[in-house]
C-alpha cells in the first residue's frame, strides 16, 4: 500500500546515513574503523559482576561517574563534559543545540557523511567547501560568514590530520560561530584541540570510545567545552531523552577511561601496524595521503577500486569503498591486527600481479 499524497505531505522524509556492513560470519573486517583489540580488562570485569537486579531502576541521568572519570582524565571541570550514546548522539545534539542560524553551516565536501544527514534532518542550511586536490581542507574557505562549522580532525575518510595552528586559525576567523572539532581519531594522530578550550569560547571538541578505546558496541561519546555551552547542550538533551546512557555503558566507560596504560598500549600497537601497512601499500604501488587515523585511504594507479573492493569481499576481506565522485578510486582500509593486515597484503600481492 502506498502512502496517499495528502498524508505524505506532513511526513518528514530523510535520506539516512549508510553505515558500513556488519557481516555476521567471521571475516577480516577492515571496513568500519573498529579497533581490533578488546577493550580494557576492567570492562570485562564490570560486565561479569553486573548486578542485573539494578536494571529495574533508571540509570543516573547525569552519568556522573563517567563524566567525572572523563573530567579527571582530561583535566577539565565536570561541568565541561557532556556524554552521549556514541559521538553520533553527541554530534546530533550539538547540531540541534548550536546550529540555529539562517546562515549556512560549513563542512568539507568530503567528510563524515552523517553531517549532511543531520543538517537535512534538522533543516539546517549548509555549504560544503571542496577539499583541495590533495584532499586537504582549505582554511580560507572557512573565513566567510556562516552559521557554524564542523570538521573531523583527522578528517574521514582521508585520514589527514591538521596541526593545531590550523584549528586555531579557523577559531580565530570565526569568533561568532560555534566550531565543532570531531576528534573521533585524534588518539592515533596528534594534539587534541581540547587544550584550546579555555582560550576559545566558540570551541566544542567531540570524541568517542568507539575507535581508540575499542568500545564501538557500547556506544559512548562525549563533548568537552566551556561550562556555559555544555549546560546548553544538556538542556537540549533533557528536552529530548533524559536517560541516554544505560547503566552498563556508564560503568564500562569508567573502567575504560581509568586504564590509561592499556589505552596507550592499544593505540601504540595500531599506529605501529599502520606505519608498516603504509610501507606494504607503497610496495604494491598504492598511493595515499599521509594517514594519521586508524585507517588508510589508498588508491592504485592501475587497479579499479570498485573491482578490488569486490574481489577482497569475495575473499572475506571487508574494506570500504564509495562509488563514484572524487573518491571512487579509493579504498578506505581500517588498520587491523598484524595478522589481519598480512592476510590483506597476501591477497593484494597476488591480485596486483594479475
Ligand atoms: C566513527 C565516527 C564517529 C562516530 O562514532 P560513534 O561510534 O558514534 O561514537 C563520529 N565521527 C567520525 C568522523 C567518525 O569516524
Amino acid at each position: 500500500m502506498t502512502i496517499r499524497p495528502e498524508l505524505l505531505k506532513n511526513i518528514r522524509r530523510t535520506e539516512p546515513y549508510v553505515p558500513g556492513e556488519q557481516p555476521q560470519n567471521r571475516v577480516i573486517k577492515l571496513n568500519t574503523n573498529e579497533n581490533p583489540y578488546p577493550p580494557a580488562p576492567g570492562v570485562r570485569e564490570v560486565v561479569q559482576s553486573m548486578d542485573t537486579d539494578r536494571f529495574r531502576l533508571y540509570p543516573d541521568p547525569t552519568a556522573e561517574p563517567l563524566v567525572r572519570a572523563l573530567a579527571e582524565c582530561y583535566g577539565v571541570g565536570k561541568d565541561q563534559v557532556f556524554v552521549g550514546v556514541g559521538s553520533d548522539d553527541v554530534l546530533s545534539m550539538c547540531f540541534l543545540t548550536f546550529f540555529n542560524s539562517e546562515k549556512p553551516i560549513l563542512f568539507p565536501d568530503i567528510t563524515y557523511s552523517f553531517y549532511k544527514v543531520w543538517a537535512q534532518l534538522y533543516r539546517i542550511p549548509y555549504e560544503c567547501p571542496a577539499l583541495d586536490e590533495d584532499f586537504r581542507i582549505v582554511r580560507e574557505d572557512y573565513y566567510r560568514e556562516n552559521g557554524g562549522i564542523i570538521f573531523p580532525n583527522p578528517n574521514a575518510p582521508t585520514a589527514i590530520y591538521e596541526e593545531l595552528d590550523f584549528v586555531e586559525d579557523i577559531l580565530e576567523h570565526n569568533r561568532d560561530s560555534i566550531v565543532i572539532v570531531d576528534e573521533a581519531y585524534i588518539d592515533f594522530a596528534g594534539k587534541s584541540a581540547m587544550e584550546l578550550i579555555d582560550r576559545y569560547d566558540n570551541l566544542i571538541v567531540v570524541q568517542t570510545f568507539s575507535k581508540a578505546r575499542s568500545m564501538a558496541g557500547m556506544r559512548i561519546g562525549y563533548a568537552v567545552s566551556s561550562p556555559e555551552l555544555i549546560r546548553l547542550l544538556n538542556d537540549v538533551k533533557y528536552s529530548f531523552n533524559s536517560y541516554t546512557m544505560n547503566q552498563t555503558a556508564i560503568l564500562c566507560g569508567v573502567e575504560a577511561v581509568k586504564d590509561t596504560e592499556y589505552f596507550h598500549e592499544s593505540v601504540r600497537k595500531i599506529v605501529e601496524t599502520r606505519e608498516t601497512a603504509k610501507e606494504e601499500l607503497k610496495k604494491l604501488g598504492f598511493t595515499f595521503p599521509d594517514a594519521r587515523a586508524n585507517f588508510i585511504f589508498a588508491t592504485h594507479p592501475e587497479k579499479d577500486a570498485g573491482e578490488m573492493f569486490r574481489a577482497l569481499k569475495e575473499n572475506d576481506i571487508y574494506v570500504r569503498h564509495w562509488d563514484g565522485g572524487r573518491i571512487g578510486d579509493y579504498l578506505r582500509i581500517t588498520i587491523g591486527t598484524p595478522e589481519e593486515m598480512k592476510a590483506l597484503f597476501d591477497f593484494l600481492h597476488e591480485y596486483i600481479k594479475r
